[in-house]
């Protein structure tokens, strides 16, 4: 099989869904390498990248959401944060309130870039792009190696964003392997949706007095689960 980039972190992530699915412990392959895409990519821009000209550029541009901001608090690497903060600010400045820089009457130029950076952050782009090709580098892998196949079946659950991004990237599959790579997939989403229903709904009826002395089973982290499952782990 063709190696590419991602072949070795999404075989790793896989393989640490089945692991963890051993120890009871239930995680999305998909949701693990987008967990390791992110702190890649914070633990670069607090670190090797930040001083770099390219990569500065675009922080000054784009700055980050609030909750890449909140992760990167958490990190204590709190001069690289403020170097970058204090180029991304002076930028922001000049270009909302120098009058030179602006063209007359500009109060709607103003609005539009505070809007545009209001939703946008260097590092959600950044896991972004890494993920669409990761999706389809799975798509591919699915396809080629059977081992990977099986490591897919294998999982404890695929989150249901996940699993409808990797059924859009595996457009350019013929009808027939869709449909095959859908079976798969979905297999591991149904069976996962089902125990989830029967948990969540155990959780509920252990809020009826008739219902107190029975064990929690699998319900306690149901509803986390549910919500992790219908969201992603992010
Ligand atoms: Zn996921
Ligand atoms: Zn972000």
């Amino acid at each position: 099989m063709q190696e590419t980039i991602y072949t070795i972190p999404i075989n790793e992530a896989f393989e640490k869904g089945i692991e963890l699915k051993e120890q009871g412990i239930c995680e999305c392959p998909f949701c693990i390498l987008e967990h390791r895409f992110e702190s890649e990519e914070l633990e670069l821009i607090l670190g090797a990248s930040m001083m770099e000209p390219d990569v500065r550029i675009m922080t000054n541009e784009k700055g980050f959401c609030r909750d890449h901001f909140k992760k990167m608090l958490g990190m204590q690497k709190k001069l690289p944060l403020a170097l970058m903060l204090e180029s991304h600010l002076d930028q922001l400045f000049k270009e909302i309130t120098v009058r030179s820089l602006l063209p007359a009457g500009s109060d709607d130029a103003k609005l539009k870039k505070i809007e545009k950076r209001r939703s946008s952050c260097y590092v959600c782009d950044r896991v972004e792009a890494n993920i669409r090709r990761m999706f389809s580098n799975a798509v591919y892998m699915w396809d080629k190696d059977p081992d990977f196949a099986a490591k897919l079946r294998s999982q404890k659950y695929i989150c249901l964003t996940h699993f409808s991004e990797l059924m859009s990237a595996a457009q350019y599959l013929s009808k027939k392997r869709r449909a095959a790579l859908y079976d798969d997939a979905f297999g591991v989403v149904s069976s996962y949706l089902g125990e989830l229903c029967a948990d969540v709904s155990h959780f509920c009826k252990k809020f009826d007095y008739r219902y107190e002395d029975e064990p929690w089973g699998n319900s306690k982290d149901s509803v986390e689960r549910a919500i992790r499952f219908l969201k992603g782990s992010k």
